[in-house]
């Protein structure tokens, strides 16, 4: 498994940082997002370091499938039986703040369409 020492979220995974952690696998763990942007607003990461989901998929693809069902899997686990969006911001455009890919799994509230 592949991590870098200086990413939040390998740190994070590595239960250096602090989390409140809903779900977990060997694999992946899914946590509450500290600034969260809906009632329920979790996000799934891969334990292992990847940037964004450019790198995900071209290394692991497997291992894609098995975070979505993840989050798929939380999704459920939060009730959120009226609807959910998983959402990966990719690079600078689309706000990505942390290069650690990470799928964000929002709910609880109507969520407006398209986003800004
Ligand atoms: P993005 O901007 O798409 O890269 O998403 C990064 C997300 O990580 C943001 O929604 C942040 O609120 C969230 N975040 C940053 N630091 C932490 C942390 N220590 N614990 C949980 N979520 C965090």
């Amino acid at each position: 498994m592949s991590t870098d020492s200086d990413c939040l979220f390998c740190k994070i995974s590595a239960g250096v940082i602090p989390a409140d952690i809903v779900m977990e696998t060997e694999s992946a763990i899914a946590f509450r997002d500290i600034d969260p942007k809906a009632p329920t607003h979790i996000l799934i990461i891969p334990r292992s370091h990847f940037a964004d989901v450019t790198e995900l998929t071209q290394s692991n693809p497997n291992l894609a499938g098995e975070l979505l069902t993840l989050a798929s899997n939380v999704a459920k686990l939060q009730g959120l039986a009226t609807g959910y969006r998983i959402v990966t911001n990719t690079g600078e455009d689309a706000g990505q703040s942390v290069s650690h890919v990470h799928f964000h799994v929002l709910g609880g509230r109507s969520l407006s369409w398209p986003p800004g």
